[in-house]
């Protein structure tokens, strides 16, 4: 073997490379700042194993084919559409609710042209951003008032900071919830700037530990959704009507952290019952707060609804400015709040419903298309057997969702390696591993999505030997 200073001298210059025939679709595939790059990273990648003493092919193909891969590896989006295979309907890791088709047309209008954001056509003068999405609001909730920011933690940072900065704030033990991630309740309040009060023991919390724990520096009741857990056998909590009728005596706002924000009733899609914003602005909260891409099935965004005297101290607030949603979110979750001014329409446009409604059979003939869609020495490693979905994001825990799955036990690679190789997919699968099987399941796949799904699984199946 040469010596490695020989070698060094060996690699061509960046402009012997530019001019090489092989190099000549990567100009034309690509700028020539962004080619000349990509080929400077490979001969320095090859330098570096050089005086690594590796052995290594300095040739101008090798080089050139180094800064083709890579440019590839970099054309690739790495944020890109997943099939969510889990059966986990509002699923945090995978962006939790997928939007109407509407919502996603106009994010893009937004995005892509100049919008009226906080200018009104009508007299020509400042508008604010918020006044198209506070009147709809307005209209689906009954509620006086409405602002929104960027996720749900961000709208109880900015209630907690405007109401309660300096004061403190009631809270029961069995609510001071971690939803995941650093959310937590007690290090909200401390980072709003106000105490939190705790009243009652983790499984029961009575009226009268609210009421003895109100003081001269006392500034709210605070009662949050337990989204993420339940707690069952000898329990008690405060009901909102209760609290508010409690809090209002005493001269104080009720603020309800609502969480996963369902805006109709989900009783008639088989789920639990979950307190809708307007029943909670009925029962007299002052202010509630929740998500937007959770049960509401809309982009990222926390809203916040009640009453103006609160909400106007939040607008003039300094941390507004911080919190605010931009106009793509605002044109999404505009067209999605609209949907729901016609439940039929919410329904039947918004993906999170149509996979609540999906009945058992539907599900069964999804799965069979796509069984009929595979090969069938592959059919022969599928069965379609029942599982259960749920429906996630911090809604409804414990609740089951009954559905159909299609079973796949391969006979050559492991069930974790097959698990694998779907995510690695150029068009990734997310499946489950439920006993000794991994599980597909129906309710959160489309029928649209079903012949990617066979492509993927096709892939993920068919490299035998490079397990
Ligand atoms: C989900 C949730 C939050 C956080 O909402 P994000 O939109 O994820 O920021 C806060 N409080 C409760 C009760 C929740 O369920």
């Amino acid at each position: 073997m040469s010596q490695p200073s020989s070698q060094l001298r060996d690699i061509p210059s960046i402009a012997q490379l530019l001019h090489h025939p092989s190099a000549q679709d990567l100009l034309r595939d690509y700028s020539p700042a962004l080619a000349a790059n990509a080929l400077r990273a490979a001969t320095d990648a090859v330098r570096d194993s050089i005086l690594a003493g590796q052995a290594i092919q300095s040739n101008p193909e090798h080089i050139i084919d180094e800064a083709r891969s890579s440019l590839q590896q970099g054309e690739k989006m790495q944020l890109r559409p997943v099939i969510n295979a889990t059966g986990i309907l509002l699923h945090t890791n995978l962006g939790r609710a997928p939007m109407a088709q509407c919502a996603g047309e106009a994010a893009k209008q937004a995005a892509i042209h100049y919008t009226n954001l906080e200018f009104d056509c009508l007299a020509g003068i400042r508008g604010d951003r918020l006044d198209p999405i506070k009147s709809i609001l307005r209209d689906i909730t009954g509620a006086e008032d409405a602002l929104v920011v960027n996720n749900n933690a961000a709208a109880v940072l900015l209630v907690l900071s405007s109401i309660a900065q300096g004061r403190d704030v009631i809270v029961s033990r069995g609510e001071l919830v971690e939803i995941g991630g650093s959310f937590r309740i007690p290090d909200v309040m401390t980072q709003s700037g106000c105490m939190l009060k705790e009243v009652g023991t983790t499984n029961k919390t009575r009226l009268s530990d609210y009421e003895h724990a109100i003081g001269e520096t006392t500034a709210a009741l605070m009662k949050v959704h337990c989204s993420n857990y339940k707690m069952i056998g000898f329990t008690q909590s405060v009901g909102v009507k209760e609290l508010t009728a409690l809090a209002h005596k005493r001269g104080l706002p009720l603020i309800h952290d609502l969480g996963s924000g369902a805006l109709l009733p989900l009783t008639p899609y088989g789920m639990p019952m979950e307190p809708t914003a307007k029943e909670s602005l009925s029962h007299g909260a002052d202010v509630v707060c929740f998500s937007a891409d959770k049960l509401l099935g809309g982009p990222q965004a926390g809203i916040i609804i009640g009453k103006t005297k609160y909400l106007n101290a939040m607008r003039t607030h300094p941390l507004m400015r911080a919190l605010r949603a931009d106009k793509m979110t605002l044109a999404a979750l505009e067209v999605t709040l609209k949907l729901y001014r016609d439940e039929a329409l919410a329904t039947c446009q918004i993906p999170l419903y149509r996979m609540l409604l999906e009945d058992i059979e539907c599900l069964t003939k999804r799965a069979e298309t796509f069984l009929a869609l595979l090969h069938p020495r592959l059919q022969t490693l599928c069965s379609i057997v029942t599982s259960q979905a749920q429906l996630g994001g911090g809604s409804a825990p414990g609740e089951i969702l009954p559905s159909i799955a299609v079973s796949l036990q391969p006979d050559h690679i492991s069930l974790n390696q097959l698990y694998l190789r779907l995510i690695g997919c150029e068009y990734p699968v997310i499946a489950r591993i439920h006993e000794n099987s991994l599980l597909l399941d129906m309710r959160t796949l489309r029928d649209e999505e079903l012949s990617l799904l066979t492509q993927s699984l096709t892939a993920a199946l068919a490299h035998k030997e490079q397990a």
